[in-house]
């Protein structure tokens, strides 16, 4: 690392996030965040923790519709609702949730100009949330008005990256058409949300090819994951050659996440976050940001997210992942079969 980076990992987060209350009955909780930040805090890891203010009102409109923003305003001011099996806006959920797509946006914005490095420890999460539509625990996209923010500080090109174990179904939707915005997902598949993560869907008019999607069966292990990463993932971001890398962090595709059916490792996430800053190093003067998205069993998402930041810090993997073999081998062979028509890879 150059000497005029700063060492620190700066981590952002809403210190009352606890506002934003789904209930007892609901996995997506206040305690995701405690148990991120416990672990951050007793890791021997240099970190800044920062306060995250709101997102600016221009970037939340940017991504989502004014009358979405006003309807959930709405829901909090009333008491709160239910939305759909699986979504809950509390009292106070509104300015949780804002603050949490500020957070991401800020720490963008510090990616441009100072190359700052950072993890977003915030919820609740954002990459199901469409431009009119709070679902699957999101009630606002983090990522998609982070994304704004990083234009409006100079970025002419977005990658994101998003591992989480479910389809980014709303960043997908938000930039299709959108040739600056370079959005990767790799999946369960089938899975939740549905049909939004098949292979096929792969942008639309201006945005045609800037969206990959790598939908994956149940049961993929790290080596599948590495290989999706060092065969796909880094040499289409290379390929693209964004200003900043922002990272759709969800660890829910660990083996004892009770939301998914794969088996990663707290290694495996760390070896797919080395490969985001390595090539961010390459192309985009180290510019990446992590933001928080899905992780429901607590240690093992408090283990991973510190393996996470300590790749960011640029410190190695704990140990090696192996490659896939057999049947894990040829699902990345046709995704890389897919892919290869639009993007070099192989
Ligand atoms: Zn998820």
């Amino acid at each position: 690392m150059s000497e005029d980076i700063s060492v620190a990992l700066h981590i952002y987060t809403v210190s009352d996030h606890a506002a934003h209350d789904p209930g007892p009955s609901f996995v997506e909780r206040p305690a995701r965040v405690e148990s991120v930040m416990d672990a951050l805090g007793e890791a021997a890891i240099d970190i800044e923790i920062h306060e995250a203010t709101g997102a600016s009102l221009a970037h939340l409109e940017a991504v989502h519709d004014a009358a979405h923003l006003q309807w959930l305003e709405g829901l909090d001011r009333s008491g709160g609702a239910l939305i759909g099996l699986d979504t809950v806006v509390s009292e106070g959920s509104f300015d949780v949730a804002t603050r949490a797509a500020g957070a991401v946006s800020v720490a963008a914005e510090r990616a441009m100009s100072n190359r700052e490095r950072s993890f977003c420890v915030v919820r609740p999460p954002g990459h199901h949330a469409t431009r009119d539509k709070a679902m699957g625990f999101c009630l606002i996209n983090n990522v998609a008005v982070a994304a704004y923010a990083a234009r409006d500080a100079g970025a002419q090109r977005v990658a994101v990256v998003d591992f989480d174990v479910h389809h980014g179904n709303g960043t997908q939707e938000i930039f299709y058409s959108d040739p600056s915005v370079l959005y990767l997902s790799v999946h369960q598949y089938p899975w939740y949300p549905g049909p939004s993560g098949v292979l096929e869907l792969t942008g639309a008019g201006p945005g045609e090819g800037a969206n990959i999607n790598l939908p994956l069966p149940g049961g993929c292990q790290d080596g599948v994951y590495r290989e999706c990463f060092e065969r796909i993932v880094m040499p289409c971001v290379r390929e693209f050659t964004p200003d900043i890398i922002l990272v759709s962090a969800g660890f829910d595709a660990h083996s004892k996440d009770p939301l998914s059916s794969m088996e990663v490792s707290a290694e495996g996430f760390s070896a797919m976050t080395e490969g985001i800053v390595s090539v961010a190093e390459e192309v985009c003067e180290g510019r990446v940001v992590l933001c928080l998205e899905g992780g429901y069993h607590l240690a093992s998402l408090a283990e991973s997210a510190v393996g996470s930041a300590r790749a960011l810090l640029g410190e190695q993997a704990a140990s090696s992942v192996p490659g896939p073999v057999g049947r894990q081998r040829r699902v990345v062979d046709d995704l890389v079969a897919f892919h290869s028509r639009t993007w070099k890879v192989a």
